[in-house]
């Protein structure tokens, strides 16, 4: 076999080519971007490389040199085509196939003289023009197209994908090209430098299919680097080398001894050890802080990082305050820190805890297996926008997902994670200045003031949830506070208010029981001491009644009747129990919108007492001679038809803070200790009941009551306007529960303990006992 170096280089090409090859067909099923196109390409390259073996072997092998021709011709269509789909082109590759095939298959058509047509053309030309010719302007045509399709898709693409790491790729991709117009230029100008030629073809298909294959060929800035690196310290070390022997070498003229000569050379020795690493630092540093600027090490920017930003508790700022410091460290304008809820569940949501110039309308939602977020959660390394467009691994990202990634506008994506395997955020990266690399500085630093600030949130949220705790324990605590004042002011009420009618009753029977015969005889003296008595057993009664009624409406077993009835009737009715008490107070009643109010179903015995009580309220909290005002107005709401009772007065008002208590049982506002019992008087308040029971009869009707009121203030008197609401038509009704009955019974275990049941029967049992020994005449 006759090997000139001609069929050397081809042999390395057939071997080179064969590697790619296998790497391309073995990754045929990552469905990467022109993969087929590449492989046919690596294929051509093959061919053409194995023409030229065989033609090295026997230069007169007409097929061998038809085939060399032709595949090579074959070449530049196939470049333009996959530069086209390594840029995303898919439709123009189609048209480029098409029209590359067409042209090349008339050049080949030429080229074999297919049917004599070369042969019947050539006379009609100009005599220069031969057919070697027209082969080779037809090989300069398509080649020149190639190149310039692959050219302008490299260019366009550029534009689109800014990224340093597509950016890299292109570099790569153009020097291949480079290259290979470089080679055929020697192809066709100078045929003396075949060999030449073919090693340049081969490295320019060579790296056009590494970087095809390949997602991060080495940064081309940094081969360059190392390259000059490299030549800095040999020429340094080959001056001091030449220098150091050439004097050595001229010692024994100079009559310099041998022994000093050894010296001197061990001393050159010595000399290159120490001086070699020294020189070959001081070269990387200078080149690394030209190209990558000054070195940091992670723990400065850690410690950096704990000294801008202020442990804060609140978790949104601490966010703010850490991304901003991240931007500002990274020398980034925009940024996010996104919180993921839901790790570990089948679905897991980002949202916004702070950004800088960087928005996201809604919530990411990502399924547990998407692709994005497995990596960021097990791999735990930065993902960038060049790694979520191109790599095949990231193509199975949900649509929806993909699509606010991309709203986003982030070229890095990096994890914040806790413990391991919790991926509790996620940190978002805009664009570095000039779509710059994020260098191995930069993520180094990232990761490491990351792991920081997922610290710190964690605290500040575990904090959070501590403030939470906290307020809900003060919650409970100031709701334990009142119902242990509420027994403590039932003590005190019940004694107040049952005692005094109690102390009546008692001092009238006394002076019953020590009567003498003449007293007994005396009607005048037996009148005034059964009067004392029936007074004293009524307002008793009157106390009894409502707190019984209250505890009923605090187990849900007020029961109102369903009437349909006018509330005009309601309001008419309450005026006249409160006339009285109206007339001696001398306050002026306005009554409006009252008469248009549609019929509504309810009771008017509970309904009369409600309002009767909101109108007595209202005469007691305003001083002597004010204005009270009931209004009523009709309203549909949520489709549901509801008329409003307005009581508004011109007394003392309440505080917004006692807005809520006032409706809770036996709750007053001033200190029982200083409260005049009576209905009438200015302020006399009562057992602290009549509210309670208002709103458990507006409850009971499906409807509410509440109030409005800027303070609470005796000399100002601000007012305060009650609204008592109830719907048109009743809800439909749950059935009351009768006592003893069964089915209720089971019914409302539901809501109510046994315990509870039969607590309400005995007292439901007293009460009808009581009510029973009641001397049937009162009054
Ligand atoms: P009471 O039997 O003490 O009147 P209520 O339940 O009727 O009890 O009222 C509770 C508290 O609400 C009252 O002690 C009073 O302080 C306040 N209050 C009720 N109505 C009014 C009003 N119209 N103006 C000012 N304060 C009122």
């Amino acid at each position: 076999m006759h090997i000139s170096p001609g069929t050397f280089i081809a042999v390395g090409g057939v071997v080179g080519f064969s590697i790619l090859l296998l790497s391309a067909v073995l990754r045929w099923q990552e469905k990467e971007y022109g993969i087929r196109t590449l492989i046919f390409f690596l294929l051509v390259g093959l061919v053409w490389s194995g023409g030229r073996i065989a033609y090295d072997q026997n230069p007169r092998s007409g097929i061998a040199l038809a085939e060399i021709a032709i595949s090579q011709t074959l070449l530049p269509v196939l470049l333009a085509t996959l530069t086209l789909s390594f840029t995303g082109r898919n439709r123009a590759r189609w048209w480029v196939l098409g029209g590359g095939s067409a042209l090349l298959l008339l050049w080949v058509g030429w080229y074999l003289d297919v049917g004599g047509v070369a042969t019947a053309i050539l006379p009609a030309l100009p005599a220069q023009i031969s057919h070697q010719w027209m082969n080779d302007a037809g090989y300069g045509v398509i080649w020149g197209a190639g190149v310039a399709i692959t050219v302008m898709a490299l260019w366009q693409a550029r534009r689109m994908h800014p990224q340093v790491q597509y950016r890299n790729r292109y570099w790569y991709w153009l020097g291949g090209t480079a290259i290979l117009v470089v080679a055929n230029g020697l192809f066709i100008l100078q045929r003396e430098l075949f060999p030449l030629a073919h090693a340049l073809m081969i490295a320019g298909i060579m790296i056009i299919g590494y970087t095809a294959l390949n997602y991060y060929p080495p940064e081309l800035a940094l081969v360059i680097t190392r390259t000059l690196k490299s030549l800095t310290v040999t020429i340094a070390v080959s001056i001091f080398v030449f220098f150091a022997l050439s004097v050595a070498y001229l010692m024994p003229d100079w009559g310099v001894p041998p022994g000093a000569a050894l010296l001197w050379l061990v001393a050159i020795a010595l000399g290159l050890g120490v001086f070699l690493p020294v020189l070959a630092r001081s070269t990387e540093r200078t080149f690394g802080s030209v190209l990558f600027g000054k070195h940091e090490d992670e723990l400065a920017v850690v410690r950096a990082y704990s000294q801008t930003v202020k442990t804060d508790w609140d978790f949104y700022k601490l966010s703010q305050q850490a991304l901003h410091f991240i931007l500002q460290e990274i020398q980034v304008e925009r940024g996010a820190i996104f919180i993921v809820h839901g790790d570990g569940t089948r679905r897991a949501t980002v949202t916004l805890a702070a950004g800088a110039g960087m928005q996201a309308s809604t919530n990411g939602i990502f399924p547990h297996n998407d692709p994005w977020f497995v990596h960021l959660k097990t791999a735990q390394t930065p993902i960038s926008r060049f790694d979520l467009e191109m790599l095949p691994k990231f193509r199975a990202v949900d649509p929806d997902s993909r699509a606010w990634l991309e709203a986003l506008d982030a070229d890095l994506f990096v994890p914040m994670v806790l413990r391991q395997d919790e991926l509790v955020g996620v940190l978002a990266l805009g664009a570095k200045p000039g779509y710059g690399r994020f260098s191995q500085r930069d993520l180094r630093q990232l990761h490491a003031v990351v792991t920081q600030v997922a610290l710190d949130l964690d605290k500040a949220r575990l904090f959070g949830q501590l403030g939470q705790v906290n307020q809900k324990l003060g919650e409970l605590t100031e709701e334990f506070t009142t119902i242990d004042r509420n027994k403590t002011d039932f003590i005190s009420i019940a004694s107040h208010e049952l005692r005094t009618p109690l102390t009546h009753i008692h001092g009238y029977a006394s002076m019953l029981l020590e009567a003498t015969a003449g007293d007994l005889q005396d009607p005048t003296y037996l009148q005034r001491v059964l009067d004392g008595i029936a007074r004293g057993s009524t307002r008793l009664k009157q106390v009894v009644d409502l707190i019984f009624d209250v505890s009923k409406a605090d187990y849900g077993i007020l029961n109102v009747a369903r009437h349909a009835l006018n509330l005009k009737d309601v309001v008419n009715n309450a005026i006249e129990e409160q006339s009285d008490a109206l007339e001696e107070r001398n306050h002026t009643l306005i009554v409006s919108g009252i008469d248009q109010l549609p019929k509504i179903e309810g009771d008017m015995v509970r309904l009369v007492q409600a309002v009767s009580q909101l109108l007595n309220n209202a005469i007691k909290y305003t001083p002597d001679g004010g204005t009270i005002t009931i209004t009523g107005r009709f309203f549909t709401e949520n489709d549901t038809d509801s008329v409003e009772l307005i009581i508004t007065d011109t007394g003392i008002g309440i505080n917004p803070n006692d807005h809520r208590r006032i409706f809770s049982k036996f709750y007053r506002v001033d200190d029982v200790a200083f409260h005049s019992t009576s209905s009438v008087k200015f302020k006399g308040a009562g057992p602290g009941l009549g509210l309670p029971l208002v709103k458990g009869i507006a409850k009971a009707h499906g409807g509410d009551v509440w109030v409005d009121s800027p303070e609470c203030n005796e000399e100002t008197c601000p007012g305060s306007q009650f609204h008592f609401m109830l719907p048109v038509k009743a809800p439909v009704e749950e059935e009351p529960p009768a006592v003893g009955d069964d089915e209720a019974t089971k019914r409302e275990t539901r809501r109510w303990t046994k315990a509870d049941i039969a607590i309400i029967k005995e007292k439901i049992a007293k009460y009808r006992q009581a009510s029973d020994d009641e001397p049937p005449d009162e009054t």
